[in-house]
């Protein structure tokens, strides 16, 4: 039987319709939420994130502040960008595209953003108050996962919970989410890795599989069983002459194969992305409503 489409981006259209209404009252009040983007570099991958990011905080109503820095900026000027946007008001999150370049060192970067404008997540106070349960931003990535569990019905608790990857913005944030005592939470979390010895043995009696691995095809259909639940968090590009841009985005999980046997999955493009985007724009209207209380 064909799965059950977890479809991103409807979830995330609804998201920022929401948003655009509470970004509207917020203006109403006399704030209008601010987002500070700092991209160093031409990444393509990096540079096409930015312009959606920042194309998405426009249409509902949130002003960026967009800094373009060259690859050889320094450590000391990227600070300073960071620094000014900490202490300007009109700023209520600050995002740092990453991947830096080797030159600059990303823990300091991270570090130097304010916790209260950590829109992404990453700085280490809001990941120990997200491990702790506390309230704080939560990343976006696994953020929009938890959505798309929640919106398509996916009983996480109880649930046998497979985590493919173990990065500090997908796998472990995503693995700690869903152990906590919530909802969306109270799973059963195994995360594997590269050192994994035997990841057939874990994926075969999921219930729920989070794939981040960064490589296409790391899960396929015989590796799961009928009713397992598939979130593909993976993006890659695949080289496609028959495309215009030359191009295709493929997840981590062999979308193909997979959807004639699970239960529920979500597509790429169309699945996570969409979801993380629309958790930044969360993560900043928050911030900016929590500046008027
Ligand atoms: P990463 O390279 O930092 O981490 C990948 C992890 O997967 C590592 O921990 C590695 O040990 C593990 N891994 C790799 N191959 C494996 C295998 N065969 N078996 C088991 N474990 C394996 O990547 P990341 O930053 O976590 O990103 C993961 C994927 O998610 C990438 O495809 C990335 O493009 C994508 N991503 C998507 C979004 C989004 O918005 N949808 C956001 C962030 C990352």
């Amino acid at each position: 039987m064909a799965a059950e489409l977890i479809d991103g981006k409807l979830l995330a259209r609804e998201m920022k319709a929401e948003l655009k209404e509470q970004v509207s009252k917020l203006i109403e009040q006399g704030v209008t939420p601010g987002l500070g983007v700092i991209l160093v570099g031409d990444n393509p991958a990096s540079k096409s994130y930015v312009t959606s990011k920042e194309k998405a905080c426009e249409r509902i109503g949130i002003f960026s502040d967009d800094v373009r820095l060259p690859e050889d900026v320094s450590e000391e000027e990227l600070l300073q960008h960071v620094e000014r946007m900490n202490n300007d008001t009109k700023i209520h999150g600050i995002l740092v595209q990453l991947p830096l370049p080797k030159h600059i060192d990303e823990n300091e970067i991270i570090n130097a953003i304010t916790p209260e404008k950590d829109v992404d997540g990453f700085h280490p106070v809001s990941v120990g108050k997200m491990v702790l349960g506390q309230e704080t931003f939560l990343p976006c990535t696994p953020h929009g996962v938890l959505k798309l569990l929640e919106r398509y019905d996916v009983q996480t608790e109880g649930a046998e919970v497979l985590v493919i990857g173990r990065s500090n913005i997908v796998g472990k944030p995503v693995a700690n989410l869903l152990m906590r005592k919530d909802k969306p939470g109270n799973s059963t979390v195994t995360v594997c890795h590269t050192r994994t010895k035997d990841l057939l043995s874990h994926s075969k009696t999921a219930d729920i599989i989070i794939v981040a691995s960064g490589y296409p095809n790391t899960l396929t259909a015989d590796m799961v069983k009928e009713d397992a639940v598939v979130i593909d968090v993976g993006i890659n590009r695949i080289e496609d002459s028959s495309r215009e841009r030359g191009y295709r985005l493929v997840g981590d999980a062999d979308f193909d194969s997979l959807k004639d046997k699970v239960k529920k999955i979500t597509p790429v493009p169309g699945g996570v992305g969409p979801m993380t985007i629309t958790m930044l724009l969360f993560n900043t209207v928050k911030s900016a409503g929590t500046t008027i209380r």
